[in-house]
């Protein structure tokens, strides 16, 4: 398989890396969102959200948290957004599971938000029933 974040992660390729440890290395994006996007990247090949182990995603959130603290005192930035694609659909397009760990500065207009829609009174019904019976 010809992964460029397995060659990452196994430091076969450069990067500009922040951490690393046993399970995860973390880089800084090089098309950054705003200064300072990292990617924590786990050092096995998951495709996504639902290939990584509960155990190894659960570390990787409580590492982007670390981040986030760090990132607060070491780049000043305002606030954070903590990103996750999933499927071609979600705009993944490397994929090996990775989550965005982006600061965010007062004003910076970063593209991570959306317009919101409406919640309308038949898809509050039949995705709470759906959804509901599929988290069973
Ligand atoms: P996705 O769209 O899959 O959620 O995010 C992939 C991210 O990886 C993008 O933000 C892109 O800029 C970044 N990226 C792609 N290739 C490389 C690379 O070779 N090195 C680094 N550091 N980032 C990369
Ligand atoms: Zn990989």
């Amino acid at each position: 398989m010809d992964c460029i974040f397995c060659k990452i992660a196994a430091g076969e390729i450069p990067s500009a890396t922040l951490y690393e440890d046993e399970d995860f290395r973390v880089i800084l994006d090089l098309g950054p969102a705003a200064r300072g996007h990292a990617l924590i990247l786990p050092k096995a090949h998951y495709a996504d959200l639902c290939e990584i182990p509960e155990e190894l995603a659960a570390k990787a959130m409580i590492l982007a948290k670390k981040i986030v603290s760090a990132g607060r005192k070491a780049l000043r930035c305002d606030g954070y957004n903590i990103v996750q694609n999933n499927g071609e659909a979600a705009g993944q397009t490397v994929f090996h599971f990775h989550i965005h760990v982006i600061p965010r500065y007062t004003g910076d207009n970063a593209g991570v938000t959306w317009t919101p829609g409406t919640l309308t009174e038949e898809d509050r019904q039949e995705i709470t029933a759906c959804m509901r019976e599929a988290l069973k």
